[in-house]
């Protein structure tokens, strides 16, 4: 590949020194020449500008962590003057600083987890990760080491690390690395994935009986976790029924095991609640975070560990180093985005925005011939549409990612098996016409097939 001259433009320097994730720029050169990738410069609100001043609705590039909208001049200043006054210090050789105390304070009043005590990480899979040792070593210092198996459902995603991976339940995720960590097994999923829906009791109890039916297989004296996502969202947002969580709560106590909640992509607003958990009323022995903590600001996780579970460390702690964690800036930056979403009531503004939404998707999907199913909460949702008779699904997806650009809008288009997911995950600063806009240039792009 050649080394693109200093006037080349910014696009072929990306392709040839920047890992994009899931990007087939070769195909992409060929059916769009000089088209990618597009260069976004700037944001405003949940908009998005390229560099030809393309304005964009930003419904996925981000991955679902934009809670806040772009360009928030309050965290701006707020990040700057942390950088002032100090910019780093690790929470290490006896010192602590008052902006991660804060913080975590802040945090201890919201999450569903009982008296928490918290560690900050840098991304999503970092506290899944912490998580999984958190637990192993809760158990060992219980006088149980045997207690090492971690079991996620089908379905479910906890991140890209090598044990965050091994938890992951969709194999795209995860095949082709080599062994991942040992001891992670997969249990069904209480929703019948791709589909996402409210569930109804049956899916849960099968769901539930087969959990039950592996602790008794593996013996519960074995397994040491459940991790598990409130609305698991690869291939479809999938909702499990209201049910679910109290007798997944129930069966942990009843084994000796804990829970983890996966909050990365369901905390922090965006299901239209603070929390996924709050939803189905349920705690987490510990529970994870990333993404809306910070709304993207800067790179920020955390992880709750109850009090009930914390005690084991406070004799010996934990020995668990992470040099940026806590860092004054993120948390800076997470106090800054918590400061908004109370001030704007987003979470509320969320919760009344789901049904603007599912109406625009509902309407839609009366227009587009192929849209199979649709999942909305809060401001979550998926679109899949039925692809299983188009000659080349890969190009498919492609040019519906181009058609919905051109028409204004970014959201994550992606293949599962013989169907395509949009997942549409807007800023939750949306009012009712960005999503009218915004599910306008679905339509346009998903009408084209
Ligand atoms: N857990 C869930 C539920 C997620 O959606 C994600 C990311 O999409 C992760 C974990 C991993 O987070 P990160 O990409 O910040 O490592």
């Amino acid at each position: 590949r050649p080394v693109p001259a200093a006037s080349t433009s910014l696009g072929e320097r990306a392709k040839r020194h920047v890992r994009h994730f899931l990007a087939d720029f070769a195909a992409l050169e060929r059916e769009y020449p000089a088209g990618y990738p597009k260069m976004i410069v700037r944001g405003e609100g949940a908009y998005v500008f390229d560099a030809d001043d393309h304005r964009l609705l930003d419904a996925g590039s981000h991955l679902g962590a934009c809670q806040i909208g772009h360009g928030r001049r309050e965290v701006a200043d707020r990040i700057a003057e942390q950088v002032r006054q100090l910019e780093f210090i690790a929470l290490d050789a006896g010192v602590s600083h008052p902006y991660v105390v804060e913080l975590a304070e802040r945090l201890a009043a919201i999450v569903a987890c009982d008296d928490p005590v918290f560690s900050f990480t840098n991304s999503g899979s970092e506290s899944n990760e912490l998580a999984f040792k958190i637990a192993r070593t809760y158990h060992a210092r219980r006088g149980e080491p045997s207690r090492t198996k971690v079991i996620s459902r089908l379905g479910s995603y906890h991140g890209s690390s090598i044990a965050a991976s091994a938890a992951t339940g969709v194999d795209a995720f995860k095949t082709g690395f080599g062994p991942l960590a040992p001891d992670f097994l997969h249990t069904t999923p209480p929703t019948r994935s791709p589909f996402g829906h409210r569930e109804e009791t049956a899916t849960a109890e099968l769901s539930l009986a087969d959990l039950e039916a592996m602790i008794e297989r593996e013996g519960p004296e074995t397994v040491a976790a459940i991790i598990a996502e409130p609305i698991a969202i690869p291939g479809a947002v999938k909702i499990p029924h209201s049910g679910y969580f109290a007798r997944l709560r129930k069966l942990c106590d009843a084994h000796g095991i804990l829970l983890i909640i996966d909050e990365v992509v369901c905390g922090f607003g965006r299901t239209g609640r603070m929390f996924g958990a709050d939803h189905f009323d349920v705690r987490g022995d510990i529970v994870t975070y990333a993404k809306g903590l910070t709304s993207g600001y800067i790179p920020m996780g955390a992880v709750a560990v109850s009090g009930r579970v914390n005690e084991v460390f406070l004799k010996t702690p934990l020995l668990h180093l992470n040099t940026y964690a806590g860092h004054p800036v993120a948390c800076a930056s997470a106090l800054a985005a918590l400061d908004i979403m109370e001030a704007e009531n987003l979470v509320d503004h969320a919760a009344v925005m789901e049904q603007v939404l599912r109406d625009e998707l509902n309407r839609m999907s009366q227009s587009v011939q192929r849209v199979r199913d649709i999942s909305v909460i809060g401001l979550l949702s998926s679109v899949i549409s039925d692809i299983s008779d188009v000659e080349d699904p890969d190009a498919t997806i492609r040019k519906v990612r181009k058609d919905a650009y051109d028409a204004g809008l970014l959201v994550r288009i992606a293949r599962d098996g013989t169907n395509m997911s949009a997942h549409f995950y807007p800023a939750l600063v949306v009012g009712q016409r960005d999503i009218e806009d915004g599910v306008r240039g679905l339509e346009t792009a998903l009408r084209q097939v």
